[in-house]
């Protein structure tokens, strides 16, 4: 048993039931779990170790709700091409990731994301190339120590039948599921403070036969985990369902057992009134991905228009392949200003609170955790310290909760996932494994010396 104390936080966001904001605050931690929070001067004066946190502000671990992290080499790769265009293009890079490739990848998304203030992350994993397992992915998301959600994800659609993959690498509905009921058992730990967990992951409706959608949600109910997979990303997206199954996205989704309180969905960008008292009504979550909707030109998801139908929606950077950073409180920014500007938006003005409660219960809905998403008593201390000295917070004493979310903090300068430190002073504890860097150059050099 060892206890934790942070104390003297200048400003704390608790994102509770009540949302209490406490000034001079402190946080008493048994083994990784809140067991008191309030006033430096109410709570316990020792602890085995004591944190001073005079000067900065603490918020609860952004959770990302959506992100293909063997895409972290992918950056910048055609750069103005549209949705489908560009993920046509990059199979040609993915079909030569093997496992070490990828393990590379998932460890530079996973730093980044963690620098950026995330101490969960849900990675949607629809590609195993050349001998890549879910025991690679998690190996690989060991080495940071983010909470780490795994999407066993599969298409058994290429690109001869109206998908978008190299026949190749795709998967057969016996190989998909037989995937994820093996990752489940060898890696889904459902125990509260879980740091790994499985949930099956098929890419899209247009990728995915509808037999075998209906087979996975069903595969997902019987192992209690969650589904997830993009939906209504695109216009195109819309005019496929409508012509093959005559309904909307969410609706053929629905017709397939795709939607219920486990599930969500990536994107949801267009999304009709219908769908989204759909989505309500099944509590099917939407995660939100800004930039990849503007990087793709997707579009744009009107979240407080989803929000007020009563919908669950968190945040998400998708793949680096979609928004070339995965820089997730940059992230809840952009999210901010865009539901500003958003058809339908009218004042009061989306509030940096409510970009906060999106990228923080937002997301802890959409993976079914109670334990973390904000902090009080019985949940895990997963947080995030903003020092306020620092150039791009100075003038916001203010409001501190709306400078983390209005002035342009990119990186958080401490971390800790279940009590224990991610990030100090704006760096990695344990830094990142030898050769990061070189190795990454060497694989866009390899890519690009066969394609000459
Ligand atoms: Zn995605």
């Amino acid at each position: 048993m060892s206890t934790l104390l942070f104390r003297h936080i200048d400003y704390l966001a608790t994102m509770d039931a009540q949302r209490r904001e406490i000034r001079d605050a402190a946080i008493f931690i048994r083994d990784g779990w809140i067991e008191r929070i309030g006033t430096t001067e109410d709570l316990p004066q020792a602890a085995d170790t004591v944190v001073d946190l005079r000067g900065h502000l603490v918020l609860p671990g952004l959770v990302n709700g959506h992100h293909h992290l063997f895409q972290s080499l992918d950056r910048c790769c055609h750069c103005n091409d549209g949705f489908v265009e560009l993920l046509k293009k990059l199979y040609s890079r993915w079909m030569h990731m093997g496992p070490e490739t990828v393990q590379l990848a998932v460890e530079i998304g996973l730093s980044e994301l963690a620098l950026s203030g995330c101490t969960t992350v849900a990675d949607h994993n629809y590609l195993w190339p050349n001998g890549l397992t879910p025991k690679h992915m998690m190996d690989a998301a060991d080495t940071v120590g983010l909470r780490y959600h795994l999407g066993c994800g599969f298409q058994d659609t290429g690109v001869g039948n109206g998908g978008f993959a190299p026949e190749d690498l795709v998967d057969n509905e016996t190989t998909a599921l037989g995937r994820c009921a093996a990752a489940v058992e060898d890696f889904h730990d459902p125990s509260p403070g879980s740091h790994r967990q499985v949930f099956v992951a098929p890419s899209s409706i247009r990728s995915v036969s509808p037999s075998l959608l209906k087979s996975a949600s069903q595969l997902a109910r019987s192992l209690d985990v969650g589904f997830h997979m993009h939906l209504a990303e695109t216009a195109g997206e819309l005019d496929y369902t409508r012509e093959k199954f005559g309904r909307s996205p969410v609706e053929a989704a629905d017709s397939l057992g795709c939607l219920g309180e486990k599930s969500w969905i990536a994107h949801g960008v267009h999304l009709s009134d219908s769908d989204q008292r759909l989505l309500a009504d099944t509590q099917c979550g939407v995660c939100h991905c800004p930039t990849s909707n503007m990087r793709t030109g997707a579009g744009l998801a009107r979240i407080e228009s989803y929000l007020k139908s009563g919908m669950k929606v968190g945040l998400g950077v998708d793949g680096a392949a979609a928004n070339d950073g995965s820089n997730l409180i940059a992230e809840a920014r952009t999210a901010m200003m865009l539901a500003r500007i958003a058809p339908g938006s009218s004042a009061p003005l989306f509030s940096p609170r409510g970009a906060l409660e999106v990228a923080t219960l937002g997301g802890a809905s959409l993976v079914s955790r109670k334990d973390i998403g904000a902090l009080e008593v019985g949940r895990a201390a997963d947080m995030i310290s903003i020092d306020l000295s620092r150039t791009e917070m100075l003038g916001s004493e203010q409001d501190p909760v709306a400078g983390a979310l209005l002035c342009s903090v990119n990186r958080v300068d401490n971390s800790w996932v279940h009590g224990k430190q991610v990030v100090k002073d704006q760096a990695l504890v344990d830094g990142n494994s030898p050769g990061l860097a070189r190795r990454a150059r060497e694989w866009n050099e390899t890519l690009r010396s066969m394609s000459r």
